[in-house]
């Protein structure tokens, strides 16, 4: 599995799981696997599909990743297609062909072929050996985001039965996974479920104050790296897409009002690197791979967490160092609820408010933003300092706050608790409001006895009074607040408190956590531009000729033969062979230019070298093809290998195809077809003008069955 690994994807080390799933894959078992963005599950699939003898059918809805996904596995060297409704029908029959003819590996294709009879009568024909299903929440109603050609996976499983399954899902609910394994009868299914902590990526909250210049130091900091800038409305969109470029930068806008087409090129671009900011409304996202997302903002409070995760969720999918960063301020939440109350259906309303109370409660935490959102999952999360979100990089200054800890506390006593936070703060800062009127709130003692601090303040307090368990929300529907045992405690024995100052009375130092390898800007911007021409060339995005990981090690270890170059991650057999010289010539006369020295690659595996002689020899000499090949020997019938074998006929033929076009000498004279049936076959493949099966199997008619002119093609 590494030397594949290695050869194919030029990786030295598998991520958390992935070893632990390509063997349960390729022990034949149905798995359910649910990793977080970026985690890497494609290789789930993709790296079994290169050792199994048949072809890998991977169920995908995201049409505008397939081609992404194709290219990028046929740059490395794995003989893959995806057929979808972008294909004309010429080029889906080319296809076709191919998988009938054993020529291909991986096979993406959208959930609403398999409505179409005669599609699934083409896979029946083809040697399906694993079925992979992506983004599997899409076959559940409860998800967010349910396809409803996604039920065409039962006819699937229907079809092939013995076949084991993939599932593959970023979404974690209970609820939805239950739905998968239901829907898709997966068999005794193991699950697989990895954390969904993202290391690399960092989570900040800033208060929004001068928010355009934050936002430009930012972007300055980002130079020339892909940034996505989540806003809550289009026009924002706009105006703030337009504002950037008047001021250099690369910006475009997107949101779901464009037109479909500029939508498609404005996502291009970006996936291109030929615009480096996307100021986006959330439709934008869904459908982009992108890697090498280095900064994620939040420029408009998000409405729910779940959202929030998503969307920052896009950043660092290669796993290197990425930021989030959220702009925060109390009056984006007054906008908001203004919004929310708008919205006629109570229940609607109700859950809308809830969560957006949990963004808040997130934005104005005391503690690990990274261990509140892992919670709110429903992850066990013990790390008291992540050392990589604000809150902990940035430890806050802290002053005694026991006397407004103890208005606050009688304040929320004095009107039964049975109020929130907004209530209790109004009667503290003794607010004529209707609501105190009416109840008759202001005659309370506590009525109007803060002087000092804002209502904001106060909002931060009862936030850190509640996760130091003074207070506690009550159960219900509505967020009210009442003191706990503990607070109680605190008020009997005029306990002393210290709390972290507000944000806005405080400056803050941001210590910033580097973890990712050091390398040599200059050469990398060298090597990225010339990755830019290589990829314009052959009409892929970057990305798929190497990634930024791959440019970052040439630019630390500047390697100066192809020997060590391929040490480098990401350069499996293909790319070395390819653009292993290229690259190199830059960096070596790089090195020389400004006398670098080339570093020693640790070596991460033994096993990490990328075998120089051709795969398809070394395939041919595995252990499968020599058990066929025994077998062969002993003038045994294709059908009575496969039976014996337990694989398909199909199977069978591949190892015999494979076996002769490496010259190997075998006698096969038993397998060939009747004089008279051999003549008629050959005259048909005269006649169809080239060595395709099924053109001949038109001519010739459902008599021929695709595996005796296949047979019957290696003797001609
Ligand atoms: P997911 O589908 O889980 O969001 P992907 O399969 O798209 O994640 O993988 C995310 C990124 O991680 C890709 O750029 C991929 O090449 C990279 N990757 C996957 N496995 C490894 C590995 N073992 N070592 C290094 N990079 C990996
Ligand atoms: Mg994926
Ligand atoms: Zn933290």
């Amino acid at each position: 599995m590494r030397t594949t690994l290695k050869q194919y994807f030029g990786y030295d080390e598998f991520r958390p799981l992935q070893e632990e799933i390509i063997a349960n894959v390729l022990a034949k078992k149905d798995a359910l696997v649910i990793m977080p963005t970026g985690g890497g599950k494609s290789l789930c699939y993709q790296l079994p599909a290169i050792q199994l003898s048949g072809l890998t059918l991977v169920v995908s809805p995201l049409i505008a990743l397939m081609k992404d996904q194709v290219d990028s596995l046929k740059a490395n060297g794995v003989p893959a297609e995806f057929i979808n409704s972008s294909l004309s029908a010429e080029e889906n029959f080319q296809i076709q062909e191919k998988a009938r003819n054993g020529m291909l590996k991986i096979l993406y294709i959208a959930p609403e072929r398999l409505a179409v009879e005669s599609f699934r009568q083409f896979l029946k024909e083809v040697n399906v050996q694993l079925i992979a299903i992506d983004e599997a929440h899409c076959i559940s109603e409860w998800g967010h985001d349910f396809r409803p050609e996604y039920r065409n996976l039962k006819k699937l499983r229907q079809d092939f039965p013995e076949i084991p399954l993939i599932a593959l899902t970023a979404t974690a609910t209970i609820k939805v996974r239950k739905d998968i394994v239901e829907q898709l009868s997966l068999q005794e299914a193991k699950i697989f479920l990895r954390s969904f902590n993202r290391e690399n990526l960092t989570y900040f909250v800033q208060p929004k104050q001068g928010v355009d210049y934050q936002l430009k130091a930012l972007l300055a900091k980002h130079k020339d790296q892909s940034v996505i800038i989540y806003c809550s409305s289009r026009k924002t969109t706009e105006e703030l897409a337009l504002q950037l470029r008047r001021e250099k930068f690369s910006a475009l806008a997107y949101h779901a009002g464009l037109e479909q087409e500029k939508r498609k090129e404005t996502q291009e671009k970006f996936i291109r690197d030929e615009v480096s900011i996307i100021v986006a409304t959330i439709a934008f996202g869904m459908g982009i791979d992108k890697p090498d997302v280095r900064l994620v903002v939040h420029y408009d409070l998000p409405k729910t967490l779940e959202g929030y995760y998503q969307e920052t969720g896009r950043a660092g999918r290669d796993g290197l160092m990425s930021e989030c960063v959220l702009f925060y301020s109390y009056g984006d939440k007054m906008k908001q609820d203004y919004f929310i109350r708008q919205i006629s259906k109570e229940d609607e309303r109700l859950m809308a408010e809830q969560k957006l109370d949990q963004v808040i409660e997130f934005c104005e935490l005391e503690h690990c933003r990274r261990g509140y959102l892992l919670k709110y999952f429903g992850e066990k999360w013990e790390t008291v300092n992540c050392g990589n979100c604000d809150t902990c990089m940035t430890p806050r200054e802290e002053f005694d706050a026991t006397e407004i800890s103890g208005k606050i506390l009688s304040a929320i006593i004095r009107t039964g608790e049975r109020f929130g936070i907004n209530h209790v703060a109004d009667v503290l800062l003794g607010k004529n409001t209707k609501k105190i009127k009416d109840i008759g709130h202001d005659s309370l003692p506590v009525f109007g006895i803060e002087k000092y601090f804002k209502k904001e303040d106060i909002r931060h307090f009862i936030l850190a009074l509640m996760s130091r368990d003074l207070l506690r929300k009550n159960d219900g529907e509505y967020p009210t607040l009442r003191v706990s045992d503990k607070g109680r405690e605190f008020l009997k024995y005029r306990q002393k408190i210290a709390l972290s100052k507000p944000k806005n009375v405080q400056e803050k130092s941001v210590v910033k956590r580097e973890d990712d390898l050091a390398f040599d800007g200059e050469l990398f911007r060298k090597l990225r531009a010339f990755r830019k021409e290589l990829a314009d060339q052959k009409n892929v995005p970057p990305f798929v000729v190497f990634s930024d990981v791959s440019l970052r090690e040439m630019s630390h270890y500047f390697p100066q033969s192809l020997e060590s170059f391929q040490g480098i991650t990401g350069v499996g057999a293909m790319k070395l062979a390819q653009y292993g010289e290229q690259f190199l010539e830059i960096i070596v006369s790089y090195a020389r230019e400004f006398q670098k020295k080339e570093l020693i690659i640790p070596l991460r595996q033994s096993s990490n070298k990328v075998r120089t002689e051709k795969s398809s020899k070394s395939e041919s000499s595995s252990a499968t093809f020599q058990k066929t090949k025994e077998l062969l020997l002993q003038k045994l019938s294709i059908s009575s290998i496969a039976a014996k074998r337990g694989l398909s006929p199909g199977t069978i033929l591949t190892h015999l195809e494979k076996l002769i076009e490496e010259g190997g000498k075998i006698d096969i004279a038993h397998l060939s077809p009747s004089e008279e049936r051999l003549k008629k076959i050959s005259l048909a493949f005269k006649e169809s003008g080239g060595s395709m099966l099924s053109p001949v199997r038109k001519i010739l008619g459902e008599e021929f069955s695709y595996e005796e002119l296949r047979l019957a093609r290696m003797f001609i």
